[in-house]
């Protein structure tokens, strides 16, 4: 007997780990995904201490741990005259600080760790080709209303779909999406065509004005990830669409030759332009709520995205419990626990774009003196609200 039946729009890493949650709970759980398969793009993905947290408790963490390649550092390089300006080192101290690990992933493995799980659950059922268009809340629970007419009704409906979330538009009446302007071209690199001199243990970023380049070893050393991001005029860049090689090396024309030399490499590139939006204080209709990027989009700077999506499913499996299935209870609770931590990513996010990755003139200089100056045990207790206390204190640290 299943303690009632929830519906969850959406299955990225949201979607798959919140029906997880509710699924080791006791919860049928049916994911809807528009797509014609449950995946995620071929690019890495940064994870956090907090994330493998969430993760042990939605009772997946070795499986994660066992696909994520552990590098040494977090690595600041000015991009204009290529020297290192700081790192912070992930190593013993860091791990034995926030007792788990900080880690680079292949976004596919990451998602398929879930996936698997949800597959193995007898809790869980996946559907595709599901477009969600709607929802309503109905005298016993709720429904979503599907693009081909079809409803899927349960006690409660989880909106994780997503940036340009369908639900989250009808929750809010139509918030405005942030388009910021900055565009982020993506490439996966086989082993062998990353250049010797660049390929180093660590995530490693480069800065410049208005743009900066990342990357880091993937999949065991065979792959390494590529992504860089400037910031343009450009208003008609799409969703994963093929990156224009004259584009990104023009954007990127100051970068010191021996990074720059990197840029060259890839044939195929895929651009995204990146957005956000602004706080809301409500996330929940009913038993409608919202989760992952559908609740709180950021931008990559902290590198949380989907590190926040985990501990959403872990707070909102928390709170159904404790609530005993009173949805209103524990939809409030999930959303008090959450926005501030949420959306203090999300803010944060968008200052270190302006004042770490992209400062230039003096701004830059002062950058580098601060940065230069701080020890590692600074480093780690800057970071500390984020990766220690993972907003889950005593559910899931
Ligand atoms: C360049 C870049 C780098 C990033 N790096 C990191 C990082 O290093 N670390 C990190 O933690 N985060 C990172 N992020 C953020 C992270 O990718 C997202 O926060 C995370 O993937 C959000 O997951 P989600 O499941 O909420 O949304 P999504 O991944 O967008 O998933 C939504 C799902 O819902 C489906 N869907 C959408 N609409 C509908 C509909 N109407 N009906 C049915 N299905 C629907 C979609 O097909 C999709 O499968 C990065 C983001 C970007 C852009």
């Amino acid at each position: 007997m299943s303690k009632g039946k929830i519906i969850v729009a959406g299955g990225g890493i949201a979607g798959v780990s919140v029906a997880m949650g509710l699924a080791n709970i006791g919860y049928a759980v049916t994911v809807l995904e528009q797509a014609p398969e449950f995946g995620e793009i071929g690019a890495g993905i940064q994870i956090g201490p907090n994330a493998f947290h969430a993760m042990d408790y939605l009772g997946v963490g070795d499986t994660g741990r066992s696909k994520a390649v552990y590098i040494d550092k977090l690595i600041l390089m000015d991009g204009t005259d290529g020297k290192e300006v700081s790192h912070v080192d992930i190593g013993e101290d860091f791990r034995a600080r926030f007792k788990n690990p900080y880690a680079v992933i292949h976004r596919a493995d990451l998602h398929a760790v879930f996936l698997d799980a949800c597959k193995a659950h007898d809790n869980v059922t996946l559907v595709n080709n599901v477009v969600v268009t709607g929802y309503e809340n109905t005298p016993n629970g709720a429904k979503v209303l599907t693009q081909n007419g079809q409803t899927y009704e349960g006690d409660a409906v989880i909106g994780a779909d997503g940036v340009r979330s369908a639900l989250r538009r009808q929750l809010t009446g139509g918030d405005e999406l942030k388009l910021s302007g900055h565009v982020a071209y993506r490439a996966v690199l086989q082993h062998d065509d990353m250049p010797e001199h660049l390929r180093w243990n660590a995530a490693t970023l480069w800065a410049l004005p208005k743009r900066h380049m990342v990357h880091y070893p993937l999949q065991g050393w065979k792959t390494f990830n590529l992504v860089a991001t400037f910031v343009t005029d450009i208003d008609n860049v799409g969703e994963n669409e093929p990156g224009k090689r004259d584009e990104i090396l023009a954007a990127f024309e100051h970068l010191a030759p021996e990074a720059r030399a990197l840029l060259e490499v890839p044939k195929d590139w895929r651009r995204w332009v990146l957005a956000d939006r602004d706080p809301i204080d409500n996330w929940v209709d009913g038993n409608v709520v919202l989760l992952g990027d559908a609740a709180h989009p950021t931008h990559q700077y902290f590198a949380q995205g989907a590190c926040m999506a985990m501990e959403d499913a872990v707070m909102l499996a928390h709170q159904l419990e404790k609530h005993e299935g009173d949805f209103s209870g524990a939809f409030a609770d999930f959303q008090t626990a959450r926005i501030p931590r949420a959306y203090r990513v999300v803010l944060s996010s968008r200052e270190i774009g302006k004042h770490i990755y992209h400062p230039a003139g003096a701004h830059r200089l002062v950058r580098n003196a601060v940065l230069a100056a701080k020890s590692q045990e600074e480093y780690r207790e800057s970071l500390a609200w984020l990766y220690g206390g993972t907003g889950l204190d005593g559910i899931a640290d």
